[in-house]
């Protein structure tokens, strides 16, 4: 079994991103600037967006980020979009989702511009990608193809089974793995909570991507012997041995798993830093889109 090393690999990249950031600034030309907006104390978006501006501040990338609290309107919300989407200093920027209720999360995606819509959610992005377009993609399925790819993962011709169809994970791997691409090249089949018999479905999986929120769902009966597995799923479980007094685990019973597969990414380390890495790599792409060099 090899690791899907998300961590190393995510290393790996970040330093080819500082090395492209130092020599746009060795050929005098802007530094990129990335923008998150925080909206409400939830715990595990401060975590995120912290992490976001760390990451992106270690490969030299401008961060900032704008905090609004729980109370702010939808209208005032789509104003800072509106700002941001302006200024000529943010090449990118992305709303730290989930946002209060009161605030229609589609309505705040759809404001921002394309071509600064560096988590890719927008229509456009989405729409693009499925014709196959040049686009910014989202980035928890740009960090997954770019797993595959880099550790050369087979996928051509090969059953890929996706469990949960998210507008944000699920349903656009489905569709970036079903592209006549490399990655790509799969037969698709995407799973919900309507599917009927899915350990059925997964024991015929060759690469089973698990994105559905159900920690441990997935057990080694549900795997076939020499699968790829790829878990997306991310759960806190409380912890005192640990300092946060949290760890981490997936919708993957790894312990029991790992044995069976050819490849599997652990949680965490795995499909989580390669998220953050996608989105420092679509601020690059956004600011040659906003900031296109004249030759
Ligand atoms: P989501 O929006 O809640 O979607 C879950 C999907 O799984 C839905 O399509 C749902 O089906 C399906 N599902 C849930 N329970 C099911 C069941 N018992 N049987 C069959 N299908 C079921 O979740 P998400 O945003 O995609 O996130 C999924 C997981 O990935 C979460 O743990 C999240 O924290 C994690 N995540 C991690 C990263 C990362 O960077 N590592 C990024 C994003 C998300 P229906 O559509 O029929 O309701």
């Amino acid at each position: 079994m090899i690791l899907l090393d998300g961590k190393e690999l995510a290393g790996k990249i970040k330093l080819e991103i500082a090395k492209e950031v130092a020599a746009m600034i060795d050929n005098g030309e802007r530094v990129p600037h990335l923008a998150a907006v925080l909206v409400g104390e939830d715990p595990a978006s401060q975590t995120y967006v912290a992490s976001k501006e760390k990451n992106s501040k270690e490969v030299g990338i401008t961060s900032s980020i704008y905090r609004y609290p729980e109370s702010i309107s939808e209208r005032e919300l789509l104003e800072v979009v509106d700002f941001l989407n302006l200024d000529n200093e943010i090449d990118g920027f992305i709303v730290q989702l989930p946002l209060p209720k009161h605030i229609d999360e589609q309505k705040i995606i759809e404001r921002i511009n394309p071509i600064k819509d560096i988590d890719g959610f927008h229509p456009v992005n989405l729409g693009r990608m499925m014709l196959g377009l040049p686009s910014l993609l989202p980035a928890t399925p740009l960090g997954i193809m770019t797993l595959l790819e880099r550790y050369q993962v087979e996928t051509a011709g090969k059953h890929c089974v996706v469990l949960g169809r998210s507008h944000i994970v699920g349903t656009p791997v489905s569709i970036l793995l079903s592209r006549k691409a490399s990655p790509g090249n799969c037969t698709v089949t995407l799973c919900h909570s309507f599917t009927r018999d899915i350990p059925k479905i997964t024991r015929e999986a060759d690469i089973l991507i698990v994105a559905m929120g159900r920690q441990h769902f997935v057990t080694a009966d549900m795997v076939k012997k020499g699968a790829v597995v790829v878990d997306v799923g991310m759960h806190r479980i409380s912890d005192e041995s640990k300092k946060s007094g949290f760890r981490l685990t997936g919708d993957v019973d790894f312990d029991k798993v790992a044995g069976k597969c050819s490849y599997i990414t652990p949680v965490p380390g795995g499909v989580g830093p390669m998220t953050i890495v996608s989105l420092l790599q679509n601020t690059l792409k956004a600011s040659k889109l906003t900031h296109p060099q004249t030759p």
